[in-house]
């Protein structure tokens, strides 16, 4: 039963402990694309649903099934955004970035949103990463990107668990004869498939190929290959991202039968698997879309680009036990008795938290009692007790958690002290 008092299916609150993690692979991943020469850029949450329909093609699961499209008041459609490359083409294109010196390089990091059947590893919201690198078609950048992907993916510990596959889907020439002879192939064929795939015949025969119904697949396995109908240029395009990838000890796997979903893709596609799972649960995807800029009415200009969801990526971090960089967890504590007490603390707080430390403290507990439960609780190294005693003395007390152990030192050394303990 839905309730408002649960988050809608297929999303979920990110918490601090996700947030851990989170956080782990984002700056992760902003300092390999940084090193990089990437700049960060970000595209509304919703778009005109026409960007998307234009972008990824009509036959696209992400717009024909997957759209979260709605309408405004005065009519016009929107969609919240199902993948990133669209907004960022399309910001390419309103603010003249082929006048800036190309490549152009670009990421992201967001929320994005597929009306999917949730289920484990895919998600309604979910986060996905992403780069593009636009205004150059020279396969050495293919292969760049693919070593940054990898890169990441080692950073984050996770590159021994997945499988890198990649294929070249050819250019628009080599793409019009395969699509003829496919559809010279399902001709007399047309009545096995399933209905979807009846459909897709006409407009894009290439999605026949990764239909998952028992039939479509038998037959798609004896269709005619796109690799029997890669031109010369793009056969050569193709073996020399293979070569620079050797050259960089990236190992792969060619896979003819690697489409991804999108119409946009030209020459390189590739997708990082789960080693043991394969295609189910790929952890990132991206390719060349030579035509797209073009085809959304800006100048030709050769592209290509990556996204990494980041659930998945975390789930890797996960199993694979991964440990995280030590967390920017409380220092000290500080328990303030009294209302002068308290006065005090705020700006000895202040103090301690300027001179770097991080310091939690006068939380509105008022018994010792109380207090050093919270404490307990943040699990810092050391608390601070100032009560009147103190106070009348000048003084306060240390008290070292782990040990037990507590001495008094005085007020205006006390910043000095604890930069000293924390050092140590
Ligand atoms: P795609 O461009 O569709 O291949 O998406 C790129 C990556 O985003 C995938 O490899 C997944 O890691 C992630 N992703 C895509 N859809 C979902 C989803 N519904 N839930 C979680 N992650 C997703």
């Amino acid at each position: 039963m839905n309730s408002p008092l649960q988050t809608p299916k297929g999303t979920h609150d990110l918490l601090p402990e996700d947030f851990r993690y989170l956080d782990f692979v984002q700056k992760t991943v902003e300092k390999r694309l940084k090193d990089f020469g990437f700049g960060r850029i970000s595209t509304p949450v919703f778009e005109f649903k026409d960007l998307f329909v234009r972008t990824s093609g009509e036959t696209a699961d992400i717009v024909e099934k997957e759209l979260y499209a709605f309408a405004s008041a005065s009519g016009k459609e929107y969609a919240l955004k199902p993948e990133g490359t669209a907004g960022v083409v399309r910001a390419y294109i309103q603010h003249g970035m082929h006048c800036l010196p190309q490549p152009v390089m670009l990421y992201y990091l967001e929320p994005h949103f597929r009306h999917d059947r949730p289920q484990a590893g895919r998600f309604r919201q979910f986060y996905q990463f992403g780069f593009e690198i636009i205004g150059e078609s020279d396969p050495a950048l293919d292969a760049q990107a693919i070593a940054l992907a990898h890169g990441i993916h080692e950073d984050l510990g996770i590159a021994s668990r997945l499988s890198l596959q990649i294929n070249s889907l050819g250019c628009a020439e080599c793409r019009t004869k395969f699509s003829a002879a496919l559809q010279e192939f399902y001709f007399d064929k047309k009545r096995s498939l399933c209905e979807t795939c009846q459909t897709r015949l006409e407009k894009n025969p290439l999605r026949l190929l990764d239909c998952k119904e028992e039939d479509c697949h038998l037959l798609a396995s004896l269709a005619p290959k796109l690799s029997e109908f890669i031109c010369p240029d793009c056969h050569t395009h193709q073996a020399q991202v293979e070569e620079f990838l050797d050259e960089l000890g990236i190992s792969f796997q060619k896979n003819p039968t690697l489409v991804r979903g999108l119409d946009y893709y030209t020459r390189t596609v590739f997708e990082f698997w789960d080693e043991k799972e394969g295609a189910q649960n790929a952890v990132g995807g991206g390719g060349r879309y030579d035509n797209l800029i073009k085809k959304l009415g800006g100048p030709e200009t050769p592209a290509l680009g990556y996204a990494g969801g980041i659930e998945r990526i975390i789930s890797h971090i996960k199993s694979a036990q991964v440990s995280l960089p030590a967390e920017n967890a409380p220092q000290i504590f500080l328990a303030a008795l009294g209302q002068t007490a308290k006065v005090y603390g705020l700006k000895l707080l202040e103090e301690l938290r300027e001179a770097g430390m991080r310091a939690v403290g006068v939380l509105g507990k008022s018994s010792v009692k109380a207090q050093l439960k919270l404490a307990d609780r943040y699990q810092t190294p050391f608390t601070l007790i100032l009560g009147q005693i103190e106070l009348n003395n000048d003084s306060i007390i240390i008290r070292n958690m782990k040990k037990g152990s507590q001495e008094s030192v005085r007020l205006k050394e006390v910043v000095k002290v604890m930069k000293k303990k924390l050092k140590q």
